[in-house]
């Protein structure tokens, strides 16, 4: 290729990225995972599978070595090469051969170093204190940049991937198929404890779809219940280790240090971890979901890893508010109020603050005789707090009338839960404390 042929190549090149960037603009990007299905590979297909990852590895590891040893521009890294060096287990030098990484994918891995790098500088740049890019034992995740190069769709059942003659049966694709309009982008291989799975990018357009929402809602999270909502709704949500954890723990305990049976027991533990983690991500994504069919959703920055350092870390690590948290915080149809604000103390009806709550008090109550449950109360006052700060006293005294009017039937309300919980006696107590 002549040099002015490279040029034309590369203006339209970045035309085209400025029309797919133009377009995206007006589109929803979603990501979906499939699982491959490995049952029926053959023997060559398993370890074609498995070697792509260990070759990647390789790969990797090789380009650290070449920035860091010769001070080399990570830009000067030769992608065609198809011998590299590393070293073994003892840290003897051996070369690899790399059979089985497509063109495409070794670009990609690359491409990757030049992002961390980019975002290393970028952190650097704004005073954080950052290291430099480590060697990897695993390499879990491939890039596969384009759709119909690197992987490519058959059908609802079946995926190519560059390198594998033949077509590899996945699971899950019913997630986006019949989307109309869907556009696959980039996708990523990737190798978890419990299986290889392809997550796809895809784009679809925004639709003019006008759909009805429930009124807005303010939640509170906490330690007792992990999230309340204004209107009275509490998620109770506490997932314990699993017994199969503990007994990894102890198996690995008792194997042989850096044996290959310890190995054996340490991927086991992987395994466990990883079902832990689906199942808490499954049930934080339902309660977003139901949170995210109100209109607006008012909640409160909440210093969740100071919690966790502090008195109640074993019941924050395994609850589900940070998954949450992480989930709506970036979301257009949600206000994050600071953590300073006095969500809890503030009176919504006189507005003075009650200073002398503690963590034992489960009810709310104000000298001008308002009374409500503590994080239903903490959950409203999101709402009223947020109000308060855009719209200035007017959005609040038409919301004082609200909860007056409200009051009325809460305290009807409160009553009868009250007699409720005194008539089931002893079971109570129990609970509080478990919760
Ligand atoms: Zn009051």
């Amino acid at each position: 290729m002549t040099e002015e042929e490279r040029l034309v190549k590369n203006n339209r090149i970045r035309e085209q990225g400025r029309l797919t960037r133009e377009k995206r603009k007006g589109q929803i990007c979603r990501v979906y995972r499939v699982k491959i299905d490995i049952s029926h590979f053959t023997q060559a297909q398993r370890v074609h599978m498995k070697m792509l990852f260990v070759e990647a590895k390789w790969l990797y590891n090789d380009a650290l070595t070449f920035m860091n040893d010769n001070d080399h521009d990570i830009n000067d890294y030769d992608t065609t090469i198809h011998t590299v060096y590393g070293l073994d287990k003892d840290k003897l030098p051996v070369t690899h051969e790399l059979e089985y990484l497509g063109s495409q994918m070794k670009q990609s891995i690359i491409q990757g170093i030049k992002h961390s790098l980019k975002g290393l500088a970028s952190l650097k740049k704004h005073n954080h204190t950052v290291g430099s890019l480590r060697y990897k034992s695993d390499y879990v995740s491939i890039n596969l940049q384009q759709h119909r190069l690197t992987y490519r769709f058959y059908d609802e059942w079946h995926i190519g991937l560059q390198g594998f003659r033949e077509r590899i049966r996945i699971r899950g694709a019913n997630q986006f198929w019949n989307i109309h309009g869907i556009e696959l982008a980039n996708a990523k291989l990737l190798n978890l404890p419990d299986g290889y799975y392809l997550a796809v990018t895809t784009y679809c357009n925004k639709g003019g779809e006008t759909r009805k929402y429930k009124p807005e809602i303010g939640i509170d999270m906490g330690i007792k219940t992990t999230i309340t909502t204004s209107d009275g709704r509490k998620y109770k949500v506490l997932i314990e280790e699993s017994e199969r954890i503990k007994k990894c723990q102890r198996l690995i305990a008792r194997r042989k240090k850096g044996s290959s049976n310890q190995y054996k027991a340490r991927k086991l533990l992987r395994i466990a971890y990883h079902r832990l983690t689906s199942r808490k991500k499954d049930i934080a994504n339902k309660i977003v979901h139901e949170l995210l069919e109100h209109e607006h959703v008012y909640m409160q920055d909440e210093n969740l890893s100071g919690w966790h350092k502090g008195l109640f870390g074993k019941t924050i690590q395994h609850s589900v508010s940070g998954l949450v948290k992480a989930k709506l915080i970036h979301n257009e149809r949600v206000t994050v109020l600071s953590s300073r604000e006095p969500a809890t103390k503030y009176c919504p009806l006189c507005g003075k603050l009650k200073k002398d709550m503690t963590l034992a008090d489960r009810i709310y109550e104000c000298e001008c005789r308002y009374r409500e449950d503590r994080d239903v109360h903490a959950a409203r006052n999101m709402i009223l707090l947020s109000k308060k700060n855009t719209c200035g006293t007017q959005g609040i005294n038409a919301f004082g009338e609200d909860v007056r009017r409200r009051q009325k039937c809460c305290n009807a309300d409160l009553v009868e839960l009250g007699s409720h919980q005194s008539a089931r006696g002893g079971s109570s107590p129990k609970e509080e404390s478990r919760g």
